[in-house]
C-alpha cells in the first residue's frame, strides 16, 4: 500500500468504487481504495440490484439517468458485466390519488426527457400478465427501468478505475483519522498509515462510525430491509423476462429472479438494525428473517398478483443499509472539515451510486459538484438531526416509501421537537404547523380545534378558504407572522463590510439601511439569497434560508479572512415576528418610539428600538408586497412582543397568518424564494435577481461570470403566469408547455386569493419569455392554458409596500 495518495477513499461498496472510478477518469490518478474486508462486503452484495430513473427530486432523476447510461461504458472499459437486465417497468395506481400522483410523476418526467407513459389496467396486464386487474385503476409505463448485478456493478467500477490508475487495498480496514496542521489526512489503517490529502468516507453501513473518527454524527441509520424470491413459476416459463412492477397499495415491489419471481417490501413496521454503532465483525452475513414482519404486505401481494401464492418461497433475504432522514443520500464536504468528504445513506446504490461519484468527483476537483445537488447535500442538515431524531425520521420515511406525500402533508415522526416561546399561543389560537428542520412552524389557522388538521390532496384542500381569509386580511387591515424559522447570522468586526463586498453581489448597505442580495459562486450561479441588514459601521444581521445554515456556513468559512471578521449563525437566538398591511404601521408607531413615517423610516429601513418594553430591531422589509415591518428579538422576549402586538392590533384589525399565506402572498408579487427559484443552476440574470448585482464593485465572488451572463442574457428565464385551473393549482416541478412541446418547469405555484387567480413560477427558455401566449401548464395531467403576466400579478409597482 503506498504511505502517500492524493486521495483515500473508504469503503468498497458500489458508491466507494464509483467515486474511485470517476477520480480516475477525471484525471486524479493517485487514489487509493481502502476496504475492510472484501469489496461489496456492507450492503452492498445482498442488494436485489433493481434500477429505475423516477425520484420525487427532478435533480436526483437526472444523476439516476445518468447511473443507467454509465453501465455499457464501466463494462467496455473493464470487461466486467454488470449483469444489465433493462426490463422495463410499472408502477401500478389501486387508487385515484395514487393515478394522479403517477400522472404528476410522468409530467415531472416530461422536462427530464423520460419516456413515461400512463397506461389502462388492461394494458398492464399485458405487460406484467401476474396481477389481477381488479385491484388496479392504471399505471405508470417506464421503459428504462431494471436491474443489475451488485457484485459485477462494483467490480467494474472498481478495475476500471484501477486501468485508470486507482489502488485497491482489500481486508484493511480503517482505523483512526487524524488532521495534520497542513490539513492533510492521516489514514490509520490495519496495514499502515496513508497521508492523505483528501479522504472520502463512503463506508456504508459503517458511515457512522467512520464519520466518528473525525468528531461528526452523520445523520444515518440502517434499516433491515427483506426479498423473498419464489420458487419457478410455470407462468413465467418460455416468456421473456417480466417486467419491474411496484405495486403501491401492497407496498411491494417485484421482478423476475431466474424462473421465479423476487417481491420486495418496504413494511410499515420496519426495524433499525444496529441503531447506535455498527459491530466491525458483521461480514456478508444475513439477519435472521421475520416474515410476520412482512406478512400483511405478502398478503396484499398474493391477493395482487395471485400466481405468487402457490409458487412457494425459495429463499429469504434479510439484510441492512442506510437512510438519511429523507431518504437521498449524504454528499460533499463537511463544514469545518478541510478535505473531508462524504458519499454515504446511498438508498439506491444501484440507481444513484454513479451520480453520487460524478457530482462528488468534479466537487472535490472542480470545487463545485457541476450540477444541482442541493437535494442530496449533506449541508442539509444541522443541529437538530440528533441520533434519536434521525432513527424517528428514517423509520418514517422508510415506512412511508411506497406511499404518497401530498404536497400539503406534514409527517408526524419526531415532533414537536424544536417550539418557540408563542408556540402554545399559536396553538390555541388552532394554528395548524408544519415541520421546518425540526422546528414548528404556522401554516395556517383554522378557526376551532376540530378543523385544524389538513385533508391532505393534491387538490385545494380545506385550507383553501382560510388562507384566503388569511390574505384578505393582510391585504385590507394586518396580519402577523411568525417568522422565526429564518436562517440568521451575526456578522461582525473591522473587515466584515469588505467581506460581505466580497462574497455577495449587490452593494453593502450603509448603516441603518437593508440590501437584498444574491450570492454566487466562482460560476456565477445563484447558492444563496440574503437581505443583509446593516446595525453599525462593523455589524450586520443576514437574513436567508435556515434549512441552508450549513450549506452557507461551509461557504463563509471558506472564503472567511484570517482575522478582522467573525461570522456567527444565530437563527434561534432571534425569533421574529412579522407584521403587513395597510395598518402595520399604524399598529408599530403605537409601541416605538421612533417616527415610522415613510420620510424618517422609509422602505429597506434597520435599526433598533424599543417595542414597548422589549428591545429588538425592525426592518421595514415586504415578502407579501404589503406595508411591512420585521421585528427581531431575542427569544426570551419573543411572547411578551407578541402579547403587546396581538393586544394593541385589536384596534387595527390585526389577524394572524401563517406560511402558506405567505406563499401565495409573494408568488402574487413574483418573489423567488431559496430551493425553489434560486438554486445553483440559475444565474442571477435568469433569476430576475439582476438588478440586485452591483456591477460598480471591481471584484466580488461570480463577478466575472455574472457580466457574461447578463452580456449574452442567460438561457434561462424565470417568469410569473396566470393558470386557467379549476379545482387544483400548481406546486411546483409540473411542465411548461409551448405551443404543445415541454418547454420549461414551475418552480412554485398557488392560489392567489388577493388576484383571484392561479399563479404559477417558473422557468423558460429565454428566446420563449417575451411569448405571452401559447403557453400551458401541466396540472395532474391536464394541460392548463397559461398567460405569462409580463408585471407581478399585484401591486406590480410596488406602491403599496413602499408607501
Ligand atoms: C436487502 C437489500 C436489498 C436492496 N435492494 C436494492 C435495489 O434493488 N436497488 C438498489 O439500488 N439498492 C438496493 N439496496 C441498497 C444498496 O445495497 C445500497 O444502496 C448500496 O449497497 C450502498 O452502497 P455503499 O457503498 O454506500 O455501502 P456499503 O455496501 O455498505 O459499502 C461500504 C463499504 O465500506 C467498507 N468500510 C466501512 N468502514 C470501513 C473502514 N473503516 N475501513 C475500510 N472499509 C470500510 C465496508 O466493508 C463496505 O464494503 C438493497 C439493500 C438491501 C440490504
Amino acid at each position: 500500500m503506498k504511505s502517500h495518495a492524493q486521495v483515500v477513499v473508504i469503503g468498497g461498496g458500489v458508491v466507494g468504487a464509483s467515486v474511485l472510478y470517476h477520480l480516475t477518469k477525471a484525471g486524479w490518478k493517485d487514489v487509493v481504495l481502502v476496504e475492510r474486508a472484501e469489496l461489496t462486503s456492507g450492503s452492498t452484495w445482498h442488494a436485489a440490484g433493481g434500477m429505475h430513473t423516477v425520484n420525487g427530486d427532478p435533480n436526483v432523476a437526472k444523476l439516476q439517468q445518468y447511473t443507467i447510461n454509465l453501465y455499457k461504458e464501466i463494462e467496455q472499459i473493464s470487461g466486467q458485466s454488470c449483469g444489465v437486465h433493462i426490463t422495463g417497468g410499472i408502477m401500478l395506481a389501486g387508487t385515484r390519488e395514487r393515478l394522479d400522483w403517477l400522472k404528476m410523476t410522468k409530467a415531472r418526467g416530461r422536462y427530464l426527457n423520460m419516456d413515461l407513459e400512463i397506461i389502462s389496467v388492461d394494458e398492464a396486464a399485458r405487460l406484467f400478465p401476474l396481477l389481477d386487474k381488479k385491484h388496479f385503476a392504471g399505471a405508470l409505463y417506464d421503459p428504462i427501468e431494471g436491474h443489475v448485478d451488485p457484485y459485477g456493478v462494483t467490480h467494474a467500477y472498481a478495475k476500471s478505475a484501477q486501468i485508470g490508475g486507482a489502488e485497491i487495498v482489500r481486508q484493511n480496514r480503517v482505523l483512526d483519522l487524524k488532521q495534520r496542521p497542513d490539513g492533510s489526512w492521516d489514514v490509520i489503517t490495519e496495514k499502515g498509515t496513508v497521508r492523505a490529502e483528501h479522504v472520502v468516507n463512503a463506508g456504508g453501513l459503517w458511515a457512522r462510525e467512520v464519520g466518528r473518527m473525525v468528531g461528526i454524527e452523520l445523520p444515518i441509520l440502517a434499516m433491515e430491509h427483506q426479498y423473498l424470491i419464489t420458487g419457478d413459476m410455470p407462468e413465467l416459463a418460455g416468456k421473456p423476462e417480466q417486467l419491474h412492477a411496484i405495486d403501491f397499495e401492497g407496498e411491494i415491489y417485484l421482478r423476475q429472479e431466474r424462473g421465479g419471481m423476487l417481491m420486495g417490501t418496504y413494511e410499515r413496521a420496519g426495524v433499525p438494525w444496529s441503531p447506535e454503532t455498527t459491530p466491525w465483525d458483521f461480514g456478508q452475513d444475513l439477519l435472521a428473517n421475520d416474515l410476520d414482519r412482512i406478512a400483511p404486505s405478502l398478503a396484499v401481494g398474493f391477493e395482487h398478483f395471485p400466481a405468487l401464492e402457490s409458487a412457494g418461497i425459495r429463499k429469504v433475504v434479510n439484510g441492512p443499509f442506510t437512510f438519511a432522514p429523507d431518504g437521498n443520500p449524504l454528499v460533499g464536504p463537511i463544514r469545518g472539515l478541510r478535505n473531508f468528504w462524504v458519499a454515504c445513506g446511498v438508498m439506491a446504490g444501484f440507481s444513484q451510486g454513479g451520480g453520487v461519484g460524478l457530482a462528488l468527483s468534479r466537487w472535490m476537483i472542480d470545487g463545485d459538484p457541476g450540477a444541482d445537488v442541493w437535494g442530496m447535500d449533506v449541508a442539509r442538515y444541522g443541529d437538530w438531526t440528533t441520533l434519536a431524531y434521525t432513527n424517528a425520521k428514517v423509520r418514517e420515511n422508510y415506512s412511508r416509501r411506497f406511499r404518497i406525500r401530498f404536497p400539503n402533508e406534514e409527517l408526524p415522526a419526531a415532533r414537536p421537537l424544536r417550539t418557540t416561546p408563542i408556540y402554545e399561543r399559536l396553538q390555541a389560537r388552532h394554528a395548524v404547523f408544519g415541520d421546518y428542520c425540526g422546528l414548528e412552524h404556522a401554516l395556517w389557522f383554522a378557526p376551532s380545534a376540530e378543523e385544524a388538521h389538513d385533508e391532505v390532496s393534491f387538490r385545494r384542500s380545506n385550507s383553501h378558504p382560510h388562507i384566503a381569509k388569511e390574505c384578505l386580511a393582510v391585504r385590507d387591515a394586518v396580519g402577523l407572522l411568525e417568522i422565526s424559522n429564518y436562517g440568521k447570522f451575526d456578522v461582525r468586526g473591522p473587515a466584515a463590510a469588505e467581506w460581505l463586498s466580497h462574497t455577495m453581489a449587490n452593494r453593502v448597505p450603509n448603516v441603518g439601511r437593508i440590501a437584498l442580495t444574491p450570492m454566487l459562486n466562482e460560476r456565477g450561479k445563484l447558492i444563496g439569497d440574503f437581505t443583509v441588514c446593516r446595525a453599525a459601521d462593523d455589524r450586520f444581521f443576514l437574513i436567508g434560508t435556515y434549512a441552508a445554515e450549513t450549506y452557507y456556513m461551509r461557504w463563509f468559512e471558506r472564503h472567511l479572512p484570517a482575522s478582522g471578521v467573525s461570522v456567527r449563525p444565530c437563527a434561534m437566538e432571534y425569533t421574529g415576528l412579522a407584521i403587513a398591511g395597510p395598518h402595520a404601521r399604524r399598529l408599530l408607531q403605537g409601541l416605538v418610539r421612533e417616527n415610522l413615517s415613510t420620510a424618517t423610516f422609509p422602505f429597506m429601513s434597520f435599526r433598533r428600538m424599543e417595542i414597548g418594553m422589549v428591545p429588538g430591531y425592525v426592518g421595514r422589509v415586504s415578502f407579501t408586497g404589503e406595508q411591512g415591518f420585521e421585528i427581531w428579538v431575542t427569544t426570551d422576549y419573543q411572547r411578551a412582543l407578541y402579547d403587546l402586538l396581538i393586544r394593541a392590533g385589536r384596534e387595527q384589525g390585526l389577524s394572524l397568518y401563517g406560511g402558506r399565506a405567505l406563499n401565495s402572498m409573494r408568488i402574487e408579487k413574483s418573489f423567488g424564494t431559496w430551493a425553489r427559484e434560486y438554486r445553483p443552476i440559475y444565474g442571477p440574470f435568469e433569476a430576475g435577481l439582476g438588478r440586485f448585482v452591483d456591477f460598480k464593485k471591481d471584484r466580488f465572488i461570480g463577478r466575472a461570470a455574472a457580466a457574461e451572463e447578463r452580456d449574452g442574457g442567460g438561457a434561462l428565464k424565470l417568469v410569473s403566469f396566470k393558470i386557467q385551473a379549476t379545482d387544483a393549482d400548481a406546486i411546483g416541478d409540473e411542465p411548461i408547455w409551448h405551443d404543445g412541446k415541454p418547454v420549461g418547469w414551475v418552480t412554485s405555484g398557488a392560489y392567489g386569493h388577493r388576484v383571484g387567480a392561479s399563479l404559477a413560477l417558473g422557468y423558460v427558455p429565454s428566446a420563449l419569455a417575451r411569448e405571452d401566449s401559447g403557453f400551458e401548464i401541466e396540472i395532474i395531467g391536464e394541460r392548463r392554458a397559461a398567460v405569462r403576466l409580463i408585471e407581478p400579478a399585484y401591486d406590480p409597482g410596488g406602491a403599496l409596500m413602499r408607501a
